[in-house]
């Protein structure tokens, strides 16, 4: 898509929806758009400017002054740090400071690659860099604590305060709790890229041949819904060849595949057919770590390797002041055409990425009207 194209969809509040084409949708595997938005800078040294180190400190913040509109947009993922070059591609009009809590990002996308060793977490890892020096972007590295959508400020962690004239946030997602987890991590998620992905590929790894892998799908909507059916069908083409006599249990939530079925079923019965044995209705309601066991709606099972994947909810950051307004209190609802909240008060905050309701790759399911609560 070139610059004209997203500007004008940008202009009718599109925008949105381009940074989630997770699987079906815009972005799968053919492109990731968190390296479009950060140009692609890599931390592991594969490109051309591996030698800047990771971005350590902020700079001006949106302090006012300088007779431009402000905004501040919080969280540096793929939704923050899209919107944060796209408001500076249209033009120096508008100042524009991003939030972000670390200081280099590490992309979901192709993350499971990481799991069969085709990809390094590093590969995945990307700093603000060029977001900074290409498109004069501030960059401040902080924690948001609190916002206040009527003065239009938000508060950091280390205590400052900055304003601005609109809040875009974009923290992303947060786990359920899953009953008897505790702290337990036997069973990475895997779902937010990052040391648990890794975690969980060891524990691929160290799996002797003939062994139980459970894949859990959580009750939508959730992040990326076709990335834990693909997650189970590259793992068992792994299983396959590197720890053969080995199964591979999908545990769906859902009544039925949350998307892509003829593919996936397909996939499952066909090419995985000896290895992949995949359940509906097979909420997870409690697990034992001790002893690798989950208790499902559909029985209790054991695996030696379990990926179980918790129910999702807007980011922190959108509950705690009370955005939260959509899907059952799950995620934020927004005017699909600013991603203004719809909360009363609240119309300068725009909430976008999969921490909003309107994100067709997390709402599929309800769009279908097959499963998960109306959008609204
Ligand atoms: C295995 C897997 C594969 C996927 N494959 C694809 C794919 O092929 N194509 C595709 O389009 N999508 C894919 N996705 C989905 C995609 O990763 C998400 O839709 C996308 O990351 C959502 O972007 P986001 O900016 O809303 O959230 P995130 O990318 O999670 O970013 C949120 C950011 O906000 C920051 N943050 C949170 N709270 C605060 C705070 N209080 N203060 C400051 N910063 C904060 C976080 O540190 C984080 O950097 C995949 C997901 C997974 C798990």
């Amino acid at each position: 898509m070139d610059r004209r194209t997203f500007i004008a969809l940008a202009g009718t509040g599109l925008v949105g929806t381009l940074l989630d084409g997770c699987g079906g949708g815009g972005g799968s595997s053919t492109g990731n758009p968190v390296a479009t938005a950060l140009d692609g800078h890599h931390t592991d040294g594969q490109d051309g400017d591996s030698t800047q180190p990771p971005a350590t400190g902020g700079s001006a913040p949106a302090t006012g002054g300088s007779g431009k509109s402000r905004v501040i947009v919080i969280g540096g993922g793929m939704a923050g740090a899209t919107v944060a070059k796209y408001l500076r591609l249209w033009g120096d009009a508008v100042d524009v400071t991003l939030i972000e809590q670390q200081p280099t990002y590490t992309a979901c996308i192709m993350s499971s690659l990481v799991l069969t060793g085709q990809r390094t977490l590093a590969n995945q890892t990307y700093n603000y860099d060029t977001l900074r020096s290409r498109y004069g972007i501030n960059t401040v590295f902080d924690e948001v604590v609190s916002i206040d959508p009527v003065a239009t400020t938000v508060t950091l962690a280390s205590g400052g305060t900055l304003a601005a004239d609109r809040i875009v946030m974009a923290p992303g997602i947060e786990f359920d709790v899953v009953p008897g987890l505790g702290t337990s991590n036997k069973m990475p998620h895997a779902w937010k890229a990052g040391p648990q992905t890794t975690l969980l590929a060891s524990q691929l790894n160290a799996m002797q041949p003939g062994g139980v892998v459970i894949v859990t799908v959580p009750m939508a909507p959730y992040r990326c819904p076709p990335g834990p059916y693909e997650r189970a069908c590259l793992l068992a083409d792994w299983l396959q060849a590197n720890k053969p006599g080995s199964k591979l249990i999908v545990l769906d939530a859902n009544p039925d595949f949350v998307v892509e079925k003829p593919n996936f079923s397909s996939a499952f019965s066909s090419l995985y057919g000896g290895i992949i044995e995949y359940h509906a209705n097979a909420e997870v309601t409690q697990v034992d770590p001790a002893t690798m066991t989950l208790t499902t709606a559909a029985g209790t099972i054991r695996g030696d390797v379990v990926n179980l994947i918790p129910r999702q909810r807007a980011g922190a950051l959108v509950t705690k002041m009370g955005l939260n307004n959509a899907t059952g209190g799950r995620f934020a609802g927004v005017d699909v055409l600013s991603y203004a909240s719809t909360v009363p008060g609240a119309g300068t905050v725009h909430i976008i990425g999969d921490s909003c309701a309107t994100t067709p790759c997390m709402f599929k399911p309800d769009q279908r009207g097959t499963v998960g609560s109306p959008l609204r």
